[in-house]
């Protein structure tokens, strides 16, 4: 790396740990340093590129809006967004759409409409059910919302109106309902708690004391929609239809845009300057939106995503046996596998990074959510043959990580 990049990396603040390399391009499956070392990109920007980097489609429609609008402000129509929001109803049965700029804004316009509904029809319910393990995001409300470990103590107090129940455990919700409740909110699949899928019989369980107990049931699709797990959305895996939904994530295929969907039972609570925000409906991502939803949406499309998600899980299931590692989890795309208590995530993590010592001098990006799981998001368009080398390069690193 060269001595200019050093000095500018120090002027960013230290989020997250961050390998040593500068990646200066990418394409496809691809990304590629400033040293031009190559890299096979199983994380692609966490979930986001689901077409993966600069896929034509997405190329073209930012080159094609950039020259024709690119922000209008929420106070004035542009064409982008109603384009987007309408194609958004159509496939998903909810009502109306409010863009934000990222998942956790989606989140917090879950929670802001549930607690509207809860005013106007509950006299003033306002809490809602999360779950333990869950995330939801990085804004205060979304942390208070997740049940990440480590969160709550992050930045106390904690915004109120949230009560944690056990995931996949239907009786530890349903005792912490009363007559504040207003919703239960989760993840069909938590990505950050190393893919682990809501069972059916709790999802539909939810459904039924939502129904019961006349309760709003919001389901963070952030990382599960827009074809992660094979269908356009995880909830039509459960048959289960939400009140409201998040996108975010795979909606913009790279750019930053959230959306916020809700059922018309719900949007009737809502009046003008409830919600907003300075690029909600921004039309350059819109239009990127649009052309995500028109690739991703398709039968073809994502009964392609299941096949390759099925075949990829068999693989690595079996290089799971060969290797002696642990349980293999997916939906659709979205995969992990567990590690023995002798090998950390960390270390097949950063052996994987390594294209120097990997073969063919190619490396491999994965990602480490627990310290004993992997996490894998290739390219929902990953052809057969970039996912056979993903699989050689994945266990060489295992090899040289033990
Ligand atoms: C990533 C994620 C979020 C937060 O999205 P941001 O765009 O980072 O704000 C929320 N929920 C889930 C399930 C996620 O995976």
């Amino acid at each position: 790396m060269n001595a200019l990049s050093k000095t500018e990396l120090q002027s960013l603040m230290p989020i997250t740990q961050r390998p040593a390399q500068l990646f200066v391009r990418g394409q496809g499956d691809w990304l590629w340093d400033d040293a031009d070392r190559r890299y096979l990109d199983w994380v692609q920007g966490w979930a986001v590129n689901a077409l993966g980097h600069c896929a034509p489609e997405i190329v073209e429609a930012l080159q094609r809006q950039s020259t024709r609008l690119l922000h209008s402000g929420p106070g004035l129509h542009n064409d982008q967004a109603p384009a987007l929001a309408r194609a958004l109803t159509d496939a998903s049965g909810l009502a109306q759409v409010f863009f934000t700029n990222s998942g956790a804004d989606a989140n917090e316009g879950m929670i802001k409409l549930a607690r509207k509904y809860g005013q106007q029809h509950k006299l003033g319910a306002h809490k809602i059910i999360t779950f333990s393990d869950s995330f939801h995001g990085r804004t205060l409300a979304t942390m208070s919302a997740s049940g990440k470990p480590g969160f709550a103590a992050l930045f106390p107090p904690a915004v109120p109106g949230f009560a944690q129940a056990r995931y996949n455990d239907l009786a530890s919700t349903e005792a912490l309902i009363n007559e504040q409740t207003v919703a239960i909110m989760l993840e069909l699949v938590q990505g950050e708690a190393g893919v682990i899928p809501a069972t059916p019989e709790f999802v539909q369980g939810l459904r039924a004391l939502c129904k019961r107990h006349r309760l709003l049931l919001l389901i963070d699709e952030v990382q599960t929609g827009m074809g992660r797990c094979g269908t356009l959305f995880a909830h039509q895996h459960y048959g289960v239809q939400p009140d409201l939904m998040s996108l975010g994530k795979g909606l913009g295929g790279g750019v930053p845009i959230g959306a916020t969907l809700a059922s018309a039972a719900v949007t009737a609570c809502l009046a003008p300057g409830d919600l907003g925000g300075t690029f909600n409906g921004n039309a350059l991502v819109c239009a990127v939106g649009q052309a995500v939803l028109a690739t991703v949406g398709k039968p073809d499309f994502l009964a392609h995503v299941r096949d390759q998600a099925a075949w990829l899980a068999a693989e690595l299931a079996a290089l799971s046996r060969r290797q002696s590692l642990g349980v293999l989890r997916h939906c659709g795309l979205l995969l992990a596998l567990d590690l023995p208590a002798t090998l950390t995530a960390e270390r097949v993590v950063n052996a994987a990074r390594d294209a120097a010592l990997m073969p063919g001098g190619t490396g491999l990006l994965i990602n480490g959510p627990r310290p004993h799981t992997l996490r894998l998001m290739p390219a929902l368009n990953s052809p057969r043959e970039n996912l056979l080398q993903g699989l050689a390069l994945l266990e060489a690193a295992i090899v040289a990580a033990r």
